[in-house]
């Protein structure tokens, strides 16, 4: 399977405006939030508390997707500064054992040596972020995933591996579309944060899948002209498997 998607003209405009209604939708949530629980707790409406749940859960959710969207909007690419990937990712690891262990899987890290590349530091967290917490929820129970960085040609190369159940071919030509999700809790924004943090970096995302697991691979050019400000709508998520 090969494909090629460029949805990034349509991310970048729903970002803006997310960016913009986000914090003012947020603030009527949180009062609506409020008062649900209170009347959750009275008696006499005990008969409907699964109703005000639901009520409470659905707002949530909501609330998940606007997080999200406003991450979409929030770094600016002249954040970007020469730094090592490897840095970053060794300053997240508690963080990222920390969810791992809930699940009782562990993480793994296997970073080579690599030279300093142009990258945004909470961006390049956010997208290690997305896509460890992508492969930890595709594990189950127990596993190891993990994370590689090494040089390729004139790339440093990050890969996230995990050793789910592979992702697929319905959902491969789909990823990465915003709200696409095949979770019930999902928001369906993890990856396409990512794409946007991709592009931003002029690197290039890939993914290879099966049923041994799916890995996901991000490729930082080790040199690159930012003053050509050409950023590329042409997305490039290539993918592989099956
Ligand atoms: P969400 O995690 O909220 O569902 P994402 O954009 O992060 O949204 O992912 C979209 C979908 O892509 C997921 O619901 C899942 O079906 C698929 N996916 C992403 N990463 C993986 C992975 N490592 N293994 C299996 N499926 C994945
Ligand atoms: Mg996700």
């Amino acid at each position: 399977l090969e494909g090629e998607f460029a949805r990034l003209d349509r991310l970048n405009l729903v970002a803006q405006m997310a960016a913009g209604i986000g914090h003012e939708i947020r603030n009527p949530m949180t009062t609506v939030r409020g008062f649900l629980q209170i009347l959750r707790a009275k008696d006499e409406l005990a008969n409907h508390w699964e109703h005000f749940d639901l009520m409470i859960e659905e707002l949530d959710r909501a609330n998940a997707i606007i997080s999200e969207f406003l991450s979409l909007a929030k770094h600016k690419v002249d954040d970007l500064r020469l730094q090592n990937l490897n840095a970053i990712i060794r300053a997240l690891y508690p963080l990222l054992e920390a969810d791992a262990s809930l699940g009782k899987k562990a993480i793994r890290l296997e970073l080579g040596p690599i030279p300093e590349t142009y990258l945004g530091e909470k961006e390049i967290r956010q997208l290690v972020l997305n896509l460890v917490r992508n492969g930890l929820e595709a594990m189950g129970e127990g596993g190891e995933l993990i994370i590689r960085s090494y040089r390729e040609g004139d790339a440093v190369v990050l890969a996230v591996c995990d050793q789910g159940s592979g992702i697929s071919p319905d959902a491969l030509a789909q990823l990465g579309t915003p709200f696409f999700t095949t979770k019930e809790q999902g928001t369906g924004l993890g990856l396409a944060v990512c794409q946007n943090i991709v592009v931003r970096h002029r690197a290039r995302m890939t993914v290879e899948t099966g049923e041994q697991g799916t890995t996901f691979f991000v490729h930082f050019p080790c040199s690159v002209d930012f003053s050509q400000a050409s950023l590329s709508t042409a997305n490039n998520f290539h993918y592989t498997g099956f």
